[in-house]
């Protein structure tokens, strides 16, 4: 096997980023007009598998035990590098989280690989992470050991700036009940026993809480029920409650302190309680030698890029349990004017405008040339490695 030399991979890169280019655009409007909400995102990753399938990957497709979840593999051993992909759109507003653009981007950089350089040794992946929007698809993925092994994970968010590095808080969600008894409100009220009541206990007893929690952490929450007739003592009440902190340790206080007030709330109100926690996201660790690598191939491609904010302004994503097993990357490419957020019906637009459309192909150039750079450069593998260890404390997870 011929020595790659980087430059040269680049270059072909570009050269087939620009002839797909085209295809990169049907892909994210066909996404972008079919919003599919976690773990129902069919319709993508049939059309996403079958593009790669098309074009010599290896597809295992419902992986971890999700249907929509995909491993899409070209070529063996190491080094190996993975795109991550995400497809799901939010309930009522579409795709205003932009995943259409995370999806093409992702398969986008894979296919390019491929096809600019067909011989090169070691192994790309796309990997179809499906329900990032609560579901915790990469959780799930992660647990079933899907990113072991990986010498990095590349993907990339739109957004409003292009940020090299972001952090996220760490997450977690609970879902609460309270069981009470019903009565009638004025002729009997005190045979009642008021879930509601207890419920407000909750929201109080957080609003409380609030001015004492550390700094970067949050809790909110919304009542699902609340009680059916206001001549009815609420038998019934539950909330769906999101716990985050930016250090993983004041995730743990506010999930002892969570979990006391609803307990609290039980007692004094005399009802019972149930709590459900889900599935947590942990706080982004983005490999700082991958960064910068990154950093480099947005500078060559003539782009610019912005210091994030010192503080707020940051969700959770299920990229943060990825970044603590490998190498990653989760920068952002900025799509649309300063100050049009996420998760809205403008975000929703831009996400299929013509200005994404044209950054279909920047993006998957920036994450192909990414990989090229771990792929080619033994000692940028080892940098990563290094920068690991350092950041986190620990190898990165091998699948040996
Ligand atoms: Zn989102
Ligand atoms: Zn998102």
């Amino acid at each position: 096997m011929p020595e790659i030399d980087v430059a040269d991979a680049k270059q072909r890169i570009a050269d087939e980023v620009r002839r797909l280019h085209p295809r990169l655009i049907e892909m994210s409007h066909t996404i972008h007009q079919n919003p599919e909400i976690l773990f129902e995102e069919h319709k993508a990753a049939e059309l996403l598998t079958n593009e790669l399938d098309e074009q010599g990957f290896t597809v295992e497709r419902g992986v971890a035990g999700l249907d929509t979840a995909f491993v899409a593999t070209y070529g063996s051993g190491k080094p190996v590098v993975a795109f991550l992909a995400e497809y799901d759109a939010l309930p009522k507003i579409g795709h205003a989280c932009g995943h259409n653009l995370i999806a093409t981007w992702g398969v986008g950089a894979g296919i390019a690989f491929r096809r600019a350089l067909p011989d090169f040794e070691g192994t790309i992946k796309v990997i179809g992470t499906p329900g990032e929007e609560g579901g915790g698809g990469k959780v799930i993925m992660a647990n079933a050991h899907i990113f072991d092994g990986l010498d990095a994970a590349i993907m990339m968010h739109p957004r409003d700036h292009t940020y090299l590095d972001r952090g996220s808080l760490a997450r977690t969600v609970f879902n609460i009940e309270f069981f009470g008894k019903s009565a009638h409100a004025s002729s009997a009220p005190e045979r009642g026993i008021s879930a509601l009541d207890a419920m407000l206990h909750v929201f109080f007893s957080i609003n409380a809480f609030r001015q004492h929690m550390p700094p970067n952490t949050r809790i909110h929450g919304v009542i699902n029920h609340g009680g059916e007739a206001a001549n009815v003592v609420p038998d019934y009440t539950d909330a769906r409650f999101l716990v985050r902190a930016k250090e993983q340790e004041d995730l743990e206080l506010l999930r002892q302190r969570f979990r006391n007030i609803v307990e609290a709330a039980a007692l004094a109100t005399g009802c019972s309680m149930k709590i459900h926690e889900g599935i947590s996201y942990e706080s982004r660790v983005c490999n700082s030698a991958l960064v910068e690598t990154f950093g480099e191939n947005v500078t060559a491609l003539g782009l610019g890029y912005d210091e994030p904010p010192a503080g707020g302004g940051v969700g959770s994503s299920d990229i943060g349990n990825v970044s603590r097993i490998v190498p990653t990357i989760h920068p952002y490419l900025q799509i649309c004017d300063p100050g049009v957020g996420g998760h809205t019906p403008e975000f929703e637009q831009a996400a299929g405008s013509a200005r994404a459309d044209d950054l279909t192909a920047t993006g998957a150039q920036l994450l192909a040339w990414t990989a090229a750079d771990v792929m080619f450069r033994p000692e940028l593998r080892e940098r990563l490695r290094d920068t690991f260890r350092e950041q986190l404390g620990y190898e990165p997870r091998s699948n040996a």
